[in-house]
């Protein structure tokens, strides 16, 4: 059998991809705990051209740096992951798309085409949308194409999250990469965090005239990091203390013994795990049934569960989400990690004027910066666009 060189692939082949980025509706810290999650993509998205190379190079530019950075793709397996430190973060992203695929398809450098990619995005980086998940799921379905891979949706979002902790070194879940591969217009991807199940399911902001508004607060505290470990750790102790592998094998009917066999801070990190794996199946069910206006109450108590039991709220995003609800928000809760970052409110579409003014005034009023406020809409998951 013959190998194909890098001649095979002379003949210049061209397209554009994008991807989007994410918001999480509600299912928080429960991705790490086997449990489940619901988020859904969104109109922001990172796009890449992509022209096939004969010299079997990768070559990756970004308008976020005017330098590109180049590397043959048979360097790609010394690189990563143990050489990463090399590459300038942003471009570990899309190189590590490149490895993490030739990897989970066993194919070998010489077997595809070099390639330049060029990515522009509209997605805020750092705001809690997923930019990374955007520009991991654009490379990750543009070469699957150009390459011929085959791999379905699924296998590009276990690329795109092996990229991100081994080849950037980053660990996190696969929530992110799953919504942006897999979302469809006014639907959220509802996941199995230990099965990677996904459904696709409706929504229906759209056609009940509900907006969904981000208030970005544009805080991160300090304490974010160590405050994450902290929180995965006592979620480990408390599955550990219950006997179970995962927080996510344990159901609301199990916490009375729980809060007798653990002390107080880690009972209640478990509470909130439970309790939000049992908030993400109602909220699933309660659109089925009643449609969306009827999950204002779930959204609502998420964020009471993340503020009082999982201490991850901070005075900002406490703020955003009463300002809102009292300005006429169906529901709201932050959403993301915690400890700064963004909220969400479920808002009719005639008040958000309104909800956007009265969230402003009350930052005002706390002396907090500006928060960023905006409308973002359920959106299709990764695609070839040309
Ligand atoms: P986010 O919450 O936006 O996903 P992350 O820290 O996870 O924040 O990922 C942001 C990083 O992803 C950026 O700092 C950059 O390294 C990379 N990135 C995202 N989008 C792009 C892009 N269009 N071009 C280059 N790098 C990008
Ligand atoms: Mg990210």
């Amino acid at each position: 059998m013959s190998t194909p060189t890098s001649a095979t692939w002379s003949a210049r082949a061209e397209g554009t991809w994008s991807a989007p980025g994410r918001v999480n509706l509600i299912g928080e810290h429960t991705d790490y705990n086997d449990g489940f999650v619901f988020p859904f993509a969104i109109e922001y998205r990172t796009s890449v051209d992509l022209a096939v190379r004969a010299d079997g190079r990768i070559r990756v530019s970004s308008s976020f740096d005017p330098d590109p950075v180049e590397v043959a793709l048979a360097d790609l397996d010394d690189l990563f992951p143990g050489r990463r430190d090399e590459v300038v973060e942003w471009a570990r992203y899309p190189l590590g798309v490149a490895w993490a695929l030739l990897r989970a398809t066993r194919r070998s450098a010489a077997s595809v085409p070099g390639v330049d990619l060029v990515f522009r995005s509209d997605v805020p980086v750092g705001a809690g949308l997923s930019s990374s998940a955007a520009i991991e799921g654009a490379t990750a379905v543009a070469l699957n194409d150009v390459w011929g891979l085959g791999q379905d949706r699924v296998a590009l979002a276990k690329v795109g999250r092996r990229a991100e902790n081994e080849a950037v070194g980053a660990p996190t879940g696969i929530m992110d990469q799953m919504a942006s591969l897999l979302g469809r217009t006014d639907a959220g991807t509802f996941l199995d965090c230990r099965t990677l199940d996904a459904e696709v399911t409706d929504l229906g902001f759209a056609p009940a005239g509900l907006e969904l508004l981000v208030i970005d607060t544009r805080v991160t505290h300090a304490h974010s990091t160590g405050g994450y470990g902290e929180r995965r750790a006592a979620c480990e102790r408390g599955a550990a203390i219950m006997g179970v592998p995962a927080l996510r094998d344990l159901g609301v009917a199990d916490l009375p013994r729980a809060q007798e066999l653990m002390d107080d801070v880690t009972f209640r990190r478990v509470r909130h795990v439970v309790t939000e794996d049992q908030r993400v199946l109602d909220t699933v069910a309660t659109l089925r049934a009643d449609g969306p206006r009827a999950i204002g109450g779930l959204l609502d108590a998420s964020h009471a569960s993340m503020r009082d039991d999982f201490e991850i709220s901070v005075p900002e995003l406490d703020t955003a989400v009463e300002a809102a609800r009292a300005a006429g928000a169906i529901g709201a809760r932050m959403t993301g990690g915690g400890f700064g970052g963004a909220a969400i409110a479920l808002v009719d579409a005639g008040l958000v004027a309104d909800v956007t003014a009265a969230v402003e005034a009350a930052f005002a009023e706390a002396g907090f910066g500006a928060p960023h406020i905006f409308t973002v809409r359920p959106s299709e998951g990764a695609r070839r666009d040309a």
